[in-house]
């Protein structure tokens, strides 16, 4: 029996091409795992009738732990975010990202290393929107003392275990004085149980600037859902953008690790995509599962072929296939 099971959604779009050359790479660093592929989004509507079939759900309560490629979510009509009900199903409360500069990838700034933690449950992504009459939307905004206590005590703990010395609180609780008022308020009450972990804040709009001015300012950043899907993209972009950052979305009981990026449609089955971001995020999902040493080992030989210089996709400014970039680090692990 393999050590690991993993369950798999390869997503659409770009999904199937990029999984593929991760899945090279975590064969040739020797990952012993049992994939268990799932369909999910548009392509599980044929067989399934569901975007979110009860296979998958059943199949990641399970096996605690999936490797998701981006998957299409059609805009303004149409189904609901597969991504945001996965979330949703499985109680995925906290989105991870951290961001930090990969040495070899070109990005407008240098020494950047945080973290972001977002609440990934409430907020304005509750879907709770209704006409109050025609012409008039109301999208209710949902913030509860439980969801921000509990995000605040996972950011406090990743910090404590990471050996991070400052959780910001990034909030507009001067003008939504209750909603975002009570995360802060939420935030303060948790950060008295880590008093070696300086907590302070800052209003969203003022964070945005202070990140694109300085952002090796800044350590961990904890939002709530909406300014966290925002801010979090600004900071893929200080480091070279969403092709190079990973992320997490984390429960109590599983985690689903995904490249921030979408499916891409303008570039699909060309063998072009970079398919760093998904190895990035299969690289946090190696920590979460106990194979620190692998992902280390992942790390270097991605770092060898970055900084070698040669072998690099054309959103790093290379010509290289998705397969040549795979194999080139399956090589370097190999050797
Ligand atoms: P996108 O991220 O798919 O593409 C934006 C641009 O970045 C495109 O030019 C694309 O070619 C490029 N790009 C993205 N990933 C790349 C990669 N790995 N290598 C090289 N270039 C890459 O964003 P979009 O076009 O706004 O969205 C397309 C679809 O993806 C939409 O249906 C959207 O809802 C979905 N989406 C899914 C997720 C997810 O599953 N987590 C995240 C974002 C968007």
């Amino acid at each position: 029996m393999a050590k690991h099971r993993i369950t798999l959604i390869a997503g659409d779009g770009i999904g199937p091409e990029i999984t593929k050359a991760v899945l090279a790479v975590l064969d040739a660093a020797g990952l012993d795992v049992e994939w268990e592929p799932h369909l999910a989004g548009a392509s599980a509507i044929d067989k399934h009738g569901t975007t979110l079939p009860d296979e998958l759900l059943e199949s990641i309560t399970r096996n605690k732990v999936a490797l998701k490629g981006p998957l299409t979510t059609p805009v303004g009509g149409g189904f609901a975010s597969v991504n945001v009900g996965l979330r949703k199903a499985l109680e995925l409360f906290a989105n991870l990202r951290p961001v930090w500069n990969i040495p070899s990838v070109p990005s407008r700034y240098q020494n950047v290393d945080l973290v972001i933690v977002r609440e990934n449950t409430e907020d304005l992504y509750s879907g709770l929107e209704h006409e109050v009459v025609r012409g008039v939307v109301e999208s209710l905004k949902i913030i509860t003392s439980q969801a921000s206590t509990r995000i605040a005590k996972f950011a406090f703990d990743y910090a404590r275990a990471h050996g991070r010395k400052r959780v910001t609180a990034v909030h507009k609780a001067n003008i939504m004085k209750m909603g975002d008022g009570l995360f802060l308020k939420c935030v303060r009450e948790v950060a008295a149980g880590y008093p070696e972990i300086t907590q302070d804040d800052r209003i969203v709009d003022a964070a945005c600037m202070h990140l694109v001015m300085k952002p090796e300012q800044f350590d961990v950043l904890l939002l709530p859902n909406l300014y966290g899907d925002i801010v979090s993209d600004l900071c893929a972009g200080l480091v070279g953008g969403l092709g190079v950052v990973p992320a997490a979305n984390l429960g109590a009981d599983a985690g689903v690790f995904e490249a921030v990026h979408g499916s891409a449609p303008d570039i699909a089955g060309q063998d072009i995509a970079n398919p760093m971001a998904l190895l990035l995020s299969a690289v946090l999902m190696l920590r979460h599962i106990g194979e620190g040493a692998m992902a280390d080992r992942i790390m270097r030989a991605l770092g060898g072929v970055l900084a070698e210089g040669k072998i690099r996709t054309r959103d790093l400014g290379g010509t290289a296939t998705t397969t040549e970039f795979a194999t080139a680090i399956c090589t370097r692990l190999s050797a």
